[in-house]
């Protein structure tokens, strides 16, 4: 058994689709960056490949790469699962908690959770999403961008 925390941190931008767990979320503002900017993912993978001891999102999927330019983040969930694959590990269970203060996302937390148990090729009990606000305080709580944490728990056990 192994044991992987992730974090990231992206900021809002206006004209920019709000992606979140591969599920878009209908907000005036979206999120910042190379790739979807999906922040969730990005904290899940992180913490996927921190537990196999395989580094960070950012050496294995640049942002100075065209390759990963626009692309979904459940692509390179996808393809940090095969590197944990190649190398016996499955996952166990994964705990995302997603901070804002706007949108609520509530109504979407079970898409969320559907959507990434389909990209891990496990049961939805296995996957939790939590949303949470900072009650106003901080970067998240202006209304500046998305912070979220992921930790995951993985085994090479048969
Ligand atoms: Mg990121």
């Amino acid at each position: 058994m192994r044991i992987g925390f992730g974090f990231d941190v992206h900021r809002f931008a206006r004209g920019r689709p709000l992606i979140l767990c591969g599920v878009e979320i209908p907000y005036k503002l979206g999120l910042l960056g190379h790739s979807d900017a999906d922040v969730a993912t990005h904290a899940l993978i992180d913490a996927l490949l921190g537990a196999a001891g395989l580094g960070d999102i950012g050496e294995h999927f640049p942002d100075t790469d065209e390759r990963f330019k626009g692309v979904s983040s459940l692509f390179l969930l996808e393809e940090t699962l095969n590197l944990l694959g190649e190398r016996g590990f499955f996952l166990v269970n994964a705990d995302l908690t997603i901070v804002c203060e706007r949108p609520k996302l509530k109504p979407y937390k079970e898409s969320m959770r559907q959507k990434l148990a389909k990209t891990l090729g496990c049961p939805p009990e296995r996957v939790n999403i939590k949303a949470k606000t900072t009650e106003g305080l901080g970067f998240t709580g202006r209304g500046e961008g998305i912070a979220a944490y992921a930790v995951v728990l993985i085994t090479n056990a048969t």
